[in-house]
């Protein structure tokens, strides 16, 4: 045998030694092969867990990384500017879509338009189906949600405009905070599968960066960035939606007390957000 076939086959054998202890066996080869990505969908409550304690910046990027750009920001209010801040310095693209209910304050029309133009992003406005509001203030009139509660008229304006909107998503990024209702969104974690949106054809999953912020983070991040906000804000509004169902708070309210005022604590979800702790 000639020494470079000497040499071939030693380097040969050290080769399958070093496979043989670092890979002893088909299961560990096939456990390196199915390792499981971050947001495989069976592991997302682990990397919630994981990234409870990370920054929103990282949560987003985490979530772009993956979804890029079939994800969209749902933007009302000031934690989803702050999202559209961050989501603008990642430097991927990215969506932002906003429900138009119709019956929103002026001062959230022109918000709309100050963002759009300060971020050069496009706001996708989603409207509700109109025979579906005609046929509700025929019957019912512009006001009824003060007596029979507001769910009827947030599924027209808001619920089913929002399953158009996450039609063509496979992730959304909500600007939920725990502290906002500690009744209704204390377990929020910083990812979930969407189980009200998915369907079995089309897992959805959602996103909640701030989940972990309080309101104080999100207004230092706004004024140390002169993030854009709605001007209802200087005149103690706080928690903002339609301006039937809105009204300012008095100081230490707490911030959902100026939403559906009328009704039950534990009923003050407008649909969008009804499986967020699971
Ligand atoms: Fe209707 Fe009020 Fe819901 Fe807006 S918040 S969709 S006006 S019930």
């Amino acid at each position: 045998m000639g020494t470079r076939l000497r040499a071939y086959r030693a380097t040969l054998e050290r080769r399958q030694a070093f496979q043989q202890r670092t890979l002893p066996c088909a299961g560990r080869a096939r456990m390196v092969r199915s390792r499981r990505m971050p947001l495989d969908l069976d592991v997302i409550p682990a990397t919630a867990a994981n990234y409870a304690s990370r920054s929103p910046q990282d949560i987003l990027s985490l979530a772009f990384s993956e979804y890029s750009p079939e994800i969209g920001i749902s933007f009302s209010g000031a934690e989803d500017v702050v999202l559209i801040d961050i989501a603008a310095r990642l430097g991927k693209p990215y969506r932002v879509f906003t429900l138009d209910t119709g019956r929103l304050h002026p001062e959230t029309y022109q918000f709309l338009e100050k963002v759009r133009s300060h971020y050069g992003v496009t706001i996708e406005a989603v409207f509700p189906q109109p025979e579906a509001v005609q046929d509700l203030v025929r019957k019912k009139g512009l006001f009824s949600f003060y007596q029979d509660g507001h769910k009827e008229c947030c599924g027209i304006r808001k619920v089913e405009p929002l399953v158009r909107a996450l039609g063509p998503l496979r992730a959304w990024v909500t600007g939920q905070r725990k502290d906002q209702s500690p009744s209704t969104r204390a377990d929020i974690p910083v990812v979930q599968l969407d189980r009200t949106f998915s369907t079995a054809a089309r897992p959805l999953v959602k996103f909640n960066p701030l989940s972990f912020w309080t309101s104080q983070q999100v207004w230092a991040y706004i004024r140390d960035n002169d993030v854009p906000y709605n001007a209802l804000h200087d005149r103690g509004f706080i928690s903002i939606g339609c301006e039937p169902c809105t009204r300012a708070t008095n100081p230490g309210q707490h911030e959902r007390a100026g939403r559906w005022w009328w009704e039950e604590e534990t009923k003050k979800e407008c649909g969008l957000h009804v499986a967020s702790t699971r």
